[in-house]
Parts: structure tokens; sequence; C-alpha cells
């Protein structure tokens, strides 16, 4: 039976992850006859094993790896069929961007913020508005209330009274899950589908809609309750107006429920910065650390009253008391900060682990280990993507390990008596100096693993953590948590608080402190989480050492660049706002920096600064075509990140944004070549900005051309190895350009203002003839954006559009024009929307 287990677990592990890379889901004839060959297969095994005893040669070798395959086949057939169902869930795309009448209940503690509340909303009956009949929606939707819709709402205040458990009715216009994809970015789309969430949606407050209401107070939800109300008490204890209790009210807030949108955010980039974010985050990494606190805490109190002579402490053996209250208060801890996906994760790998000890299986460690993993995924396969999941996981193993090697200490408790306090004080040491150890082991175990799922490596953070894992874990959290019972502890927290952040801040501003890494392919990723497997050994360190030689090649990897002479493009997916990134062998663009999404998020630091790190580029230069904020939002950010970088734009003399760098004013005729391509600016003119045009008159219009001599064996195409970015240019400036400028074909254009037909003028698009108009705008966009007319005009004259929302982020490279891939295409898995055939709807 044991024997079996490591193929058992092997196989259905594969057939896990291969299922999490299929674009689409199988019929259900697949999957009942993948299922049934799989189980035949299992007869054959057993056949082989049980009965056929005397061909036991051949029994013996093919019977694991026919009990691996059964295993793959089954896990593939049992995802395949959940997924199925879950797939039955979709909003009906007929229902969305339409007014729905939402009759529900809050399943979630509300998250505000100046402009917005969001909260998960369990639908109990839904119809059209104004029309009786009812419609099905699914069953879990995330519901966003913006205030510029509702500022007749504020007034009454109906925010204040959003509660979790308790029953309202809205109005509101629902989507299915759809977020930005980029190259190794964040899937919303995948998060959502892991947590049973089929739609989003925004409560509308027009005059046509049912005005918000609350229907009746309930005891659902009690534990959402209480931590709301918890965080309204935080709030009334430590705000006193200044921007420093905000703060460490918010940090307070996070660390006792898990709310982690109290942080300000330049309290995360702090904490990011000194890669400490994992301790403000109730994440699986923290919960393990509790209980890890817990445990040994309780541990070394076990043990001092055994000394003390009592009998219950002699019967029941200190590290078996201690790792059941350890999970146990783990498992409380994570019940109350919200009970996300990556606590229940966690306090299942504990429990398995935890119970398989009691029980006094000698099973080895990592079979127990292994155990906890099949359980996790069995129950939620899509974990396997989530690198939390891993996080915690590899956390969860260190501390096992490390606790499996430690030997009760016995001798110490038969000779109790005379010179007791001595004995406790010299435990109690004991157990801080096995505490620093643990903790120094586990920081060095998550390093790789820190570098290969974020990039970073941070010098400072290592130093960062060894003072902030014990300071929060063993005083801030305590002390925040009893709070809850006395709240005058709430500000002893925020005091004890007070010098760490003093500390980290003073961290962070180290020069060289962090350094970045581009993703590495998977192979040497692979090589070098074999590396840190090595180092973790217990061999001689000799042996050891040949660990760090596998990691080396993910720390001297480059991402390939374009060859002299040529250059690429790559269409950020930032939603409704412009961003593309122009790489030539040693230069890098920002052209545009996408949208400003709230106050306290941008594509500048949500989707830029982390795509610019993975492809390991510099940028030497920022241009943003005008001021408008679907341009501009991110700018802040990408500044901030890429000091080394000038700033080009037709920003306003006084605009905020040139406190931050000299602004270089664009101008047509402007030129300048970098590694043999050429760049040039062809609007606007110097009568542009005297006639005070609008700002989208305004836009910077760059032209790039791949060099000459560089094209010239493909002599027809030379001219289109090129690209023009557009900003918002409307019809007019289209119109001035063609009568000033002899515009040649190019390979790729920006589409000019999103797509909005008050641009891309037929003259415009026929001078042009380009193989690829790319449109960057956002799914389901309130201008309607791209409009049906302009789709039309490139349709009849047969240019290629590829629009952002569809598309994901787009590549492009003057080596090869005609071609356009799509990390919607490279990367389409079955939980992201459906390629839609019907026309778009009209503007
Ligand atoms: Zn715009």
């Amino acid at each position: 039976m044991l024997k079996a287990a490591p193929w058992c677990l092997a196989g259905w592990l594969v057939g896990t992850a291969c299922q999490l890379q299929q674009a689409s889901l199988w019929s259900l004839g697949v999957i009942l006859a993948a299922c049934g060959l799989s189980l035949l297969l299992g007869l054959i095994a057993w056949v082989l094993h049980t009965r056929i005893t005397h061909i036991s040669k051949f029994s013996e070798v093919a019977k694991w790896p026919i009990i691996a395959l059964v295993f793959f086949g089954l896990a593939l057939s049992c995802v395949n069929a959940r997924a199925l169902w879950q797939a039955q869930h979709r909003l009906n795309p007929l229902l969305e961007g339409q007014e729905i009448l939402l009759l529900g209940v809050i399943a979630s503690l509300p998250q505000q913020t100046d402009i917005s509340v969001r909260f998960r909303f369990q639908v109990q009956s839904a119809s059209k508005l104004n029309q009786a009949s009812s419609v099905v929606v699914p069953e879990w939707i995330d519901l966003v209330w913006y205030d510029r819709e509702s500022a007749e709402m504020m007034k009454g205040n109906l925010w204040a009274d959003l509660k979790a458990g308790d029953t309202w009715q809205f109005s509101a216009r629902l989507k299915a899950p759809h977020g930005t994809l980029n190259p190794g970015g964040f899937d919303e789309a995948l998060w959502r589908w892991e947590q049973g969430v089929m739609a989003t949606g925004a409560v509308t407050t027009s005059k046509r809609a049912a005005v918000p209401q609350k229907i009746k107070s309930s005891w659902l939800y009690p534990i959402a309750q209480a931590r709301q109300y918890v965080r309204s008490e935080i709030e009334r204890k430590l705000l006193q107006g200044d921007a420093q209790s905000r703060s460490l009210a918010g940090v307070i807030a996070a660390l006792v429920m898990g709310d982690q949108a109290a942080i300000q955010a330049a309290d995360w980039d702090l904490f990011r910065a000194t890669g400490v974010a994992h301790l403000m985050s109730i994440s699986g990494l923290h919960i393990t650390l509790f209980a890890w606190v817990m445990a040994a805490a309780i541990r070394s109190m076990w043990r001092a009253s055994a000394l003390g002579g009592s009998r219950l402490c002699l019967r029941w053996p200190a590290p078996h008391v201690a790792l059941l209250a350890g999970t146990l208060m783990a498992t409380l801890y994570a019940l109350f900060s919200g009970w996300g996906l990556p606590s229940q994760r966690t306090v299942i790998m504990l429990w398995v682990v935890c119970l398989l000890r009691l029980v006094g299986t000698r099973w080895p460690i990592f079979w127990s280990l292994g155990l906890a993993l099949w359980v996790v995924v069995a129950l939620d396969p899509w974990a396997m993507l989530q690198p939390g999941f891993w996080l915690s996981f590899v956390a969860v193993g260190v501390l096992m390990l490390n606790e499996s090697v430690q030997s009760p200490d016995r001798t110490q408790l038969e000779d109790g008596g005379s010179g007791m306090l001595i004995k406790m004080v010299g435990q109690a040491f004991r157990t801080l100096r096995n505490l620093l150890r643990e903790q120094w082991v586990i920081t060095l175990a998550l390093t790789p693993l820190a570098v290969l799922f974020f990039g970073q490596l941070s010098w400072v953070g290592l130093l960062a953590n060894l003072v902030a894992i014990p300071w929060v874990t063993w005083l801030v959290t305590p002390l925040a948590l009893l709070g809850v019972l006395a709240p005058p502890l709430w500000l002893v927290a925020s005091w004890a608080l007070q010098p760490l952040m003093t500390l980290l801040t003073w961290m962070a501003s180290l020069p060289g402190s962090v350094w970045f890494l581009p993703t590495p392919p998977l192979v040497l990723a692979l090589l070098a989480m074999g590396g840190g497997l090595l180092l973790l050994q217990q061999w001689p360190w000799i042996l050891r050492s040949w660990g760090l030689l596998f990691m080396l090649p993910i720390f001297l990897w480059q991402v390939p660049k374009p060859p002299p002479g040529q250059f690429d493009l790559w269409f950020a997916d930032v939603g409704q706002g412009n961003s593309v990134l122009i790489r030539t062998t040693h230069h890098a663009l920002l052209y545009d920096a996408g949208p400003l999404y709230s106050e306290t998020s941008d594509a500048g630091q949500r989707i830029l600064v982390p795509l610019l790190r993975r492809l390991g580029v510099k940028l030497d230069r920022v241009m943003l075509s005008h001021r408008d904020a679907d341009h501009t939002g991110g700018a802040p950010a990408v500044l901030r990140a890429h000091p080394q970088a000038d700033l080009w734009s037709s920003l306003e003399e006084g605009h905020p944004l040139s406190t931050l760098r000299p602004v270089k004013v664009c101008m047509a005729g402007q030129k300048w070549e970098w590694d043999g391509v050429q760049f040039e600016l062809l609007h606007p003119l110097a009568s542009d900005y005297a006639k005070l045009a609008g700002s989208n008159a305004l836009s910077c219009v760059l032209r790039v051309d791949a060099s000459q001599q560089a094209s010239s064996k493909k002599s027809h195409e030379s001219q289109k190895a090129s690209a023009l970015l557009v900003g918002d240019i409307e019809a007019a400036q289209e119109l001035a350009m063609l009568q000033r400028l002899a515009l040649q074909p190019v390979g790729v254009l920006l589409v000019p203002h999103h797509g909005s037909q008050t641009s891309s003028t037929n003259g415009f698009i026929e001078a042009l003839k380009p193989h690829w108009a790319v449109v960057q705008a956002g799914y389901l966009n309130r201008y309607g954006h791209p409009s049906t007319r302009v789709v039309q005009r490139y349709e009849t004259q047969d240019v290629p559009l590829s629009i952002s929302s569809e598309c994901g982020a787009a590549y492009w490279q003057s080596t090869q024009p005609q071609e356009l891939s799509c990390e919607r295409e490279v990367r389409r898995r079955y939980w992201h929307t459906p390629k839609r055939k019907e026309s778009r709807s009209p503007e």
C-alpha cells in the first residue's frame, strides 16, 4: 500500500497539472470514456498483481507505472467534470451589460474606499429591470458600487449601512469575469473561477434603475459581521486624522482580520521593497508562521509546567499538545481573518500533517506532506497555479522537517525539583534559539521560490525578515489580536509597530536593496528549484554547494532582444488606455503609461512596472502622448521605478508630472537613432500648441523605422518594418498629417483614440495600409470603443484588427511585420471568457 502511494500521488498531480493547460474543456462523453478507460486499466493492474503471480517478473515492473497512469487518467477526467459543471454557471452572454435587478445577501466584509465599495453578493433572485420574469444569473457575484454614480445615495449614507449577512436589492450591470492578460501577469479570471465567482457587476443608480435598498438584516455570516465590528472599533480607537495614524491603523486592521485593503498603497510599496509583504497579508505563509509560533509557545509552557510537576503535563507529551493547539489556533485565526482560499488551503495542509502525527503513523515526513498536498489539490485543483500555495507548502514542509529532527528532551523532565527556575529560563533560551534557526532556514528555502515567482531577490529582505518576522508574529500580532478583548492594546500594538516601520523605511532607502530578475524559462526554473532542494538536505556542505551551481543560470538569464537595426513592440493589456513598449537592441521606450484604476491603483504599479521587470527592461525614455488620465495614469509609478528615463510629452507647463522629471516638449521633426532604428515625431507642430488645441489634438505621434540595411533582404517588405503610434489624434489631425507629409505605409498602427469614431478616417487607413491595426480598449468599456463603424472601415480595407480586450497583450516584431501574437491565444485556458462571434454593441 505505502509503496503505491508515491505513484498514485505523482499520477494525480501530473494529471491535474495537464488539465490546467487545457484551452477548452472535454465534453461529457470524452470524460466518461477517459474515466472508464482508467478504471479498466486499474482492473488489469489489480488482476496482474493478485491473480497472475507466475508472471510476476512482468507485473512487478509494470505495476507501478500502470497505477500512476490510472491516477493520471482519473485526475484528468475528475477535474474536467468538475470544471464542466462550474462552466454551466457562466453568465449568459446576452445578459452582459444589461441592467439586472438583483435580490440577495451581502456575503463578505464590504471594502470601502473614498470612491467605491466592493463586496461579494450571493444572489437569491434576479430579473430584468421593469420585467416580471426572472432570469438566471450566477449565484456568486463580485459587486462594486462607485461614488460617481451614486453621489445622491451617499447623502443618505447608504454605504455605512452595508453589512455582511443583510439582504439587499440592487440593480447592476453584470459582466463575465475578465481581467487584463499580460506575459507572466496576474490572471484575474482564474482567481475568480477558483472562488466560484462567475460574474462581476457595477451597481447602477441611474434614474431608470431601482434604488438600492436594504430588505432585512440577518445573522448569516456572523464572522464577517464580527470582523466588520472589529474594523470599525480599530478605526475608532486609532484614527486621529493624520497620515501616520491612518497608516498604522491600516496595518493593525490587516493583521487582526486580514483586511488587506486597509493598508495604504505607500505602505504596500514599502513592504514589497523590503520583502515582508507576506507578513501583512494573511496568507498561507503567515498562517503557517502563526501556527508554528503558537505551537512553540505552548510547547515551552507545557514543558515548564511539567518541570513544575503538573500531572496532566506529564501524561500528554508536549510536542503532541503543541501541534494540536497550534493547528487549532491557526484555524481560528484563519476563520477570523476572512477564511480566504489561501488560508483554507494552509489550514487543510496543517490538519492533515497534524492528524497523521497524532495518530502515530510512522510515515516519513515527505509522505505526510505528499498526502497533505494531494488533499488540497483534490479539493482545489486550481491551487496548483498559485505561487502562494507553493510558498506555504514549502513553509509547512520546512517546519515539519525541522520539528522531526528535534528530539524531545525527556531527561530534563524526570529530574524536576531543585533549580527549577534556572531550568525554565534555560528552556526559554533554547526555544528562542531554535525559533531563530528555523526562521533562518525558512527564509533561505523560500528565497529561490520568491525569485522564480516574483522575479526579485532582496538582500535587504533577508535582513528585514529576520527582524520583522519575530517582531510582527511575536509582538505586534498577538497584541493586535488581544486588542479584540481589550481595545487599549491596539494602541500599544501601534506603538510597537512604529519603530519597525521606521527601520523598514530606512532599509528600503538603501541603494541596491532589491534585485529584479527577468522571468527565466521553465527548464532553468526547475533546475534552480532542484538546486534549492539540494541546499536544504542534511548532507555535507561539499555536496550541498552544488545546489548553488544549479541556481546560477536563473541569475544570468537574459530575455532575448531584437537584433541591431530591428525593434519589437509589446502592446500591454492595460484595459481602457494606451501603453506600448518599444525595444531595440540596447534601448527601450515606453509610449504612454495606461490608465488610473482607482485612487490606490494604476496601470503603472499593477501592470507596467512588473512587466518591465519580467522583461528585464530599463527604460531610456517615457513618452506620454497627451495629458488624459488613460495615458498618464500609470506614469508616476513607472517614472519612480525608472529614475534613469527622461520624459517627453505634450503636457502643459506646470502639470503635476513635471515635478517628477523635466518634460521635453514633443515637436514634429524631432528625430533620433537607437541601434540603427530611426525614431521620428510627426505631430504636433509648434502652431498646434499656439492654437491651444484640445488635449487629444496635441497627442505626440511617433514613427519608428527599422534600419533599411537590416531589412534589405526582403526589399518589398522593408518599408513596412515600421510602426506608427498616434495617441488620441482625431480626424482633423489625421487630415493635417496627410496633407503635410507623404505618409509611408507601416507594419503596425496603434489605432487612434482607442477606435473611437472621431478618428481612423478612410484616407488615413489607406495611406498607412498597415499589416496590423491594434486597438487598446477595455472589455465592454462604457465608451463603446472600438466603434462598429471604425471596425468596418478597417475591414473594408482588408486591415486585420486586433483588440486588446480580446487579444490581451500583443507582441509584434519588425523582423516579421506580418505577424502579431496575442497573449490570450498563447495562454488561452477554459476559465477565460470564450471568444465572441457576434458584433460589438454600437456607440
Ligand atoms: Zn485615450
